[in-house]
């Protein structure tokens, strides 16, 4: 079943919910190597085998929002606040720039006062105009008004990145306080691709209380709504959390079944959507050291380098042990660099590396 099912893959034949249901059930061995490996050949023919950097600037932590899962969410006093100041986030852009990445993110908790907006709006419009405009910029600061979005977009930036993070109704509700709204998050979606952003979604895999039909449906959901770039990645236990209170530290056994989760999710989204981005996210490698290589070998094609400056690192800690916290951005070049190599794929330096799914959907208007 499993084996006609890739084959339809590789004559880029669409798959049924019930076919794409079947893939995210694998669970043996064989099967699971012969998923990434159409994954990966799906990926090698719609974008290429080429992984391209995305200097990811972690630039406050102040949120005004309470997602039960989020070491930063509002409620946490365990946590030290930071808001860095506007020429510390250039100089990371730029080291970004200077250092070949193409692009870069600017991430942080959601903040909607008019000191911050304008602030991410001065920003970008320097960042354009000390690279000459070469620079690519991808904001993900949460859920904003049309005007915001609109501003933000014409001072320079270009990708959005807002994470679903789950699409079922039931499930939100459980993750999130009352005044949380997956139909809100959905309406700032559709803002972002009314106001000209190349759009960026994504779930966490692995919640309490989420069922594989669940991830079916998320999958769907992101085909129907015709993103350009994915960031997905396994939902990691943070102590200081009401959800993850709840939760022991994963055993290595547990994390081993998020890992598999999360690449069986990588692969089956990359199959089904084919031409978009997808990133390997961070909390992969929190999980195995080389979980965001394993990523574009499952169908992967963006990394995002954490350039944020060493100090501000163990502030932004969104779930517990998350790597990286302690080193500094050149030597994340540098490693990640020779394992990317390592595993037989380009960088792509200098490159936005935009998805081609967005030139396409442009054309077609
Ligand atoms: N505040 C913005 C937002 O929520 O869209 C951007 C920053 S937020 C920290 C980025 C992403 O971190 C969220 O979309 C969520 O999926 C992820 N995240 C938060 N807590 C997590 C956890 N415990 N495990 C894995 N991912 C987590
Ligand atoms: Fe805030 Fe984003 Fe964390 Fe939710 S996921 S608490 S919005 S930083």
């Amino acid at each position: 079943m499993i084996k006609q099912i890739l084959e339809k893959v590789d004559q880029s034949a669409e798959l049924t919910p019930d076919e794409i249901r079947a893939l995210l059930g694998i669970s043996d061995p064989e099967e699971l190597q012969a998923l990434y490996d159409c994954a990966y050949r799906v990926k090698e023919r719609e974008v290429g085998k080429v992984a391209y950097f995305r200097g990811i600037i972690e630039c406050s932590n102040i949120c005004v929002k309470d997602c039960y899962y989020c070491g930063i969410r509002k409620s946490n006093q365990n946590v030290e606040r930071f808001q860095m100041d506007e020429e510390e986030i250039i100089r990371e852009a730029l080291w970004s720039y200077e250092n070949e990445y193409g692009s870069a993110v600017i991430q942080a908790g959601e903040r909607k006062d008019p000191a911050f907006i304008d602030m991410i709006e001065r920003v970008v419009k320097t960042v354009k105009e000390k690279t000459n405009g070469k620079l690519g910029i991808t904001l993900s600061l949460g859920e904003q008004t049309e005007e915001t979005y609109r501003r933000w977009r014409e001072a320079g930036a270009h990708r959005y990145l807002l994470r679903i993070e789950t699409t079922s109704p039931e499930l939100y509700a459980k993750l999130h306080p009352e005044d949380h709204d997956l139909e809100e998050r959905k309406h700032c979606l559709a803002l972002l691709k009314k106001t000209g952003w190349q759009v960026g979604t994504g779930v966490m895999m692995g919640l309490p209380g989420q069922t594989s039909e669940d991830l079916v449906n998320d999958i769907l959901f992101m085909k129907e709504f015709d993103v350009d770039m994915i960031g997905m990645g396994p939902y990691i236990p943070h102590r200081d959390t009401p959800m993850g209170k709840e939760i022991p530290p994963y055993t290595d056994e547990q994390k081993q079944t998020a890992l598999t989760l999360g690449l069986k999710m990588i692969a089956v989204t990359r199959i089904v959507l084919k031409d978009i981005n997808i990133a390997a996210a961070t909390a992969l490698q929190a999980l195995e050291h080389t979980g965001r290589e394993m990523g574009l070998k499952c169908g992967a094609n963006v990394i995002m380098p954490n350039v944020t400056e060493t100090e501000f690192r163990p502030s932004y800690t969104l779930y517990d042990n998350k790597p990286c916290t302690d080193e500094n951005s050149s030597m994340c070049r540098g490693c990640l660099t020779a394992r990317i190599t390592g595993i037989g794929e380009t960088i792509g330096f200098n490159e936005w590396g935009d998805s081609p799914h967005y030139a396409k959907r442009n054309a077609h208007g």
